[in-house]
């Protein structure tokens, strides 16, 4: 889906592929429609070269509206773990939400700022070369990339989840309220309300003759309203968990398997008996991996009886440890992360517990049904 094309200020960036198709679309749609009509009579070579400059310097702009969010957070402590870039701008994924309003303001202002200002630079360069009566290609390519630019802040300014625009209206209601939950409860109405605005003009569109733009609205509509919804449940999760640890949910009366019981033996004295769906393997005292009912699935019937739980468990290296100090909600993404349900909690060498899925949803519901959750931030 993505392409990595490298690093830079030791952040790894990749291409999502509908970036790609923009930039086709884009070349393509300004080399046979837009040029042509616009500044006729220069050859189908030039009106191509045009269009493809043109797609190169929105992809160069895309990146420097990204790099400038990520800047900022880094600049501030933030670790973005990667730079996806796909057609609308980008993302910049952060290991961390912003952890306070006037940053995630500043943060999320930083892209929109970023594209108004290779706007102007690039609009500047345009009318330089309109009054010395330059080349008529570049004078084209330099007003189309000013517009896009111009666009790109401004529809990235729409207040709405996900974009910056959102971002920064749940930057100033969080810095008013002091609270994020509510700040972010309230961003997300006013996103999901332009997003309905969005579709309900795509749909008049659609009915009344200009059905493409008409589709792209409702397109971009929907976009917004489930990115909304996404970071609204994202950030009940954080708060549901916050200041929560491992150590506090894991289970500490673990049960282990040996390593040497057949895979029928781990079935009838543990997976039977017991309620739990994974064991650690252990051997003096020592972690040798995770056994769960998906590896004991994994194992035809009739070899049961043969099998040793050493050839059917995650092995220590591909099992996936915390500490009894890790975030409960970096133990959630971890899991998510690896697709795994249970981790391993070690405290040094010793195995201080294990923690599954359905530990941290008890969690979260349990804080959730007791209003725990609610705090205010400061
Ligand atoms: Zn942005």
């Amino acid at each position: 889906m993505s392409l990595n094309i490298g690093r830079i200020i030791g952040i790894p960036v990749r291409i999502h592929y509908t970036l790609w198709l923009v930039l086709l679309l884009i070349a393509w749609s300004l080399a046979e429609g837009y040029m042509p009509q616009h500044y006729p009579g220069l050859g189908a070579t030039t009106y191509w070269a045009i269009g493809i400059f043109s797609a190169i310097i929105l992809f160069i702009s895309v990146f420097l509206h990204e790099l400038s969010h990520s800047y900022i957070a880094k600049k501030n402590g933030l670790p973005i773990a990667r730079i996806t870039l796909f057609f609308f701008g980008g993302v910049s994924e952060m290991s961390e939400e912003p952890k306070d309003a006037a940053l995630e303001v500043r943060m999320a202002a930083a892209g929109p700022l970023a594209s108004f200002l290779i706007a102007i630079v690039l609009g500047g360069f345009w009318y330089l070369t309109f009054l010395v009566n330059g080349p008529i290609p570049i004078i084209a390519t330099l007003y189309y990339a000013a517009f896009l630019n111009g666009v790109l802040g401004a529809f990235n300014l729409i207040p709405a989840f996900p974009l910056d625009g959102g971002r920064v209206l749940r930057g100033s209601l969080w810095r008013r309220s002091k609270n994020l939950l509510s700040a972010t409860a309230n961003a997300t109405r006013v996103s999901e309300a332009i997003s309905l605005l969005m579709m309900a003009v795509g749909l008049f569109f659609v009915v009344f003759g200009d059905f493409v733009n008409g589709l792209w609205i409702i397109f971009l509509g929907w976009f917004i309203r489930s990115g909304a919804e996404t970071s609204l449940r994202q950030t009940r999760l954080t708060e549901s968990l916050a200041g929560v640890r491992v150590g506090d949910i894991m289970t500490k009366e673990l049960l282990s398997v040996s390593p040497d019981a057949s895979v029928q033996q781990l079935v009838s004295d543990y997976f039977l008996v017991h309620p739990h769906g994974g064991y650690p393997v252990v051997s003096n005292a020592k972690l040798l991996g995770v056994v769960t009912m998906s590896s004991v699935r994994s194992i035809p019937r009739e070899k049961r009886e043969i099998e040793r739980v050493t050839e059917a468990m995650v092995p220590y290296e591909r099992t996936v440890t915390v500490s009894p100090t890790t975030l409960a909600i970096d133990a959630l993404q971890l899991m998510a992360k690896n697709l795994v349900g249970r981790l391993v909690v070690m405290d040094g060498d010793r195995i201080a517990g294990m923690v599954t899925r359905g530990d941290l949803m008890k969690t979260m519901k349990a804080r959730q049904d007791l209003g725990l959750w609610d705090h205010t931030h400061v």
